[in-house]
């Protein structure tokens, strides 16, 4: 019986993955990027126990590296796909492996690396070295070299620094063909684009951020180390707004609810209350949609103080001299026109299908339709928004799916 071939290391894809290599089949996963986990590794906790995303990838890692039936490729892609249900031809393309599986992890490299860059983690707000582990629970846990920045053999330092010999600097891009069952798209999602929303100002003010950035900003790891600070002065803001459904459920971006904006922002504000009780938080919503348990999440921030939220969708923002916005917004409930001061603002922008290069039906808004007869199944975020519990079940039936073809 041939493998199943599963594209996309996110939450669903490892979920699947696993799910059909426990019941005796073979699996190939592959990855786009160097380490597997998708978004949900990015951030600094998840609904709705708010544990840390290790929580629920961690075991499933385990489970990974235990079952000798499951193969994974990262730095991986698909370049063609050809054949029918039950007899696919697949040609994977990997990017050149300079660092090779016998890191150890050591650092070495990086210490000796002369070469900065953005550290994509971190979504370019911190740098890294081009020799580079992408991140602290990175599984696999080795280190990576960035092709588009290091110099290679013109530099050559971290070849000689490393005593394992793990590193080929000559190493090239791999061509794989391989013969697979089925096909599961575990692509997952992409942050909406927030620079198209002109009225919000993301691309001139650089104390707005996006809801995935803010991930990044509130993490104890992540870009101010345990402290949350504004990116115009490194302060630690005092008055935050979120703007919910910035660009979603509007014509001119995503006609759609991306389902988790509303719960991911009610979460970032529980988080700052957290770090700052006396932080002064305004969620700006249009309608609060918090399905099934993460109504508890409403109730809990509604509880606090300092948090308030406002029925009112924010019509623009602006930057005054001191880097503070003034976001104008109508309160729906008292008729009022507000305008509001802020030290910093988040933008919840929804969020949109990963492209993938293959000829697959997809809806109006490039989601992959469940319409598939030709033994493609897609699950999860690459069919329509959820979180992750639901994108875990779903990942179980495509499981079932998967080993039925
Ligand atoms: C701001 C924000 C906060 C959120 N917070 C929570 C929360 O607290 N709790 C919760 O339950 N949900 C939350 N979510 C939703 C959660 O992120 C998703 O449910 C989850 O990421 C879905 O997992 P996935 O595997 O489908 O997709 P992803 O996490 O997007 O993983 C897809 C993977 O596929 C890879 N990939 C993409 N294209 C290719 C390709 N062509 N070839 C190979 N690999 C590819 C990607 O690199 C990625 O690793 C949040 C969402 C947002 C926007």
């Amino acid at each position: 019986m041939k493998p199943v071939l599963v594209i996309g290391g996110g939450m669903s894809g490892v979920t699947t993955t696993v799910e059909i290599a426990e019941v005796g089949k073979e699996v190939i996963l592959i990855e786009k990027e160097p380490y597997l986990g998708g978004n949900v590794v990015k951030f600094n906790n998840y609904f709705p126990k708010l544990c840390p995303p290790t929580c629920g990838l961690e075991i499933n890692f385990k489970r990974i590296k235990q079952n000798p039936r499951i193969n994974y490729f990262t730095s991986t892609e698909v370049q063609e796909i050809s054949g029918e249900k039950g007899n696919f031809k697949v040609k994977l393309k990997t990017s050149p492996q300079y660092i090779k599986n016998n890191c150890t992890a050591c650092g070495k490299c990086a210490e000796v690396c002369p070469i900065e860059m953005p550290n994509e983690f971190n979504y370019g707000f911190t740098k890294t070295k081009a020799a580079y582990l992408p991140h602290e629970m990175a599984f696999p846990y080795k280190y990576h070299i960035n092709d588009e920045y290091c110099t290679k053999e013109a530099c050559n330092k971290c070849v000689e620094a490393c005593k394992y010999n793990a590193i080929d600097l000559s190493a090239k891009e791999e061509i794989k063909e391989i013969e697979v069952s089925s096909v599961v798209v575990a692509t997952g999602w992409e942050n909406y684009d927030a620079s198209k929303i002109d009225n919000l100002s993301y691309s001139t003010s650089k104390n707005i951020i996006t809801n995935v950035e803010f991930e990044r900003f509130i993490a104890s790891n992540g870009v101010g180390e345990n402290k949350l600070l504004r990116p115009s002065d490194n302060t630690e803001p005092k008055k935050i707004a979120f703007v919910q459904c910035a660009g979603s459920r509007d014509e001119n971006h995503l006609p759609y609810c991306s389902a988790v904006c509303c719960t991911a922002s009610l979460k970032h504000a529980i988080n700052i209350q957290e770090l700052y009780p006396k932080a002064e938080i305004k969620i700006f919503y249009i309608d609060m949609r918090v399905a099934g348990r993460n109504e508890d999440f409403l109730t809990k921030a509604q509880a606090k103080e300092n948090i308030e939220l406002v029925k009112g969708k924010v019509g623009k923002i602006t930057e005054i001299e001191n880097n503070n916005l003034i976001l104008e917004a109508e309160d729906i409930l008292s008729g009022k026109k507000i305008k509001y001061e802020a030290n910093m603002a988040i933008l919840a922008t929804g969020i949109v299908p990963s492209d993938i290069n293959l000829d697959l039906n997809k809806d109006q808004n490039h989601f992959i339709t469940d319409l598939q007869t030709n033994g493609i199944i897609p699950v999860a975020c690459s069919r329509k928004p959820m979180d992750v519990s639901t994108s875990v079940k779903d990942a179980t039936a495509a499981a079932l799916k998967a080993i039925q073809e």
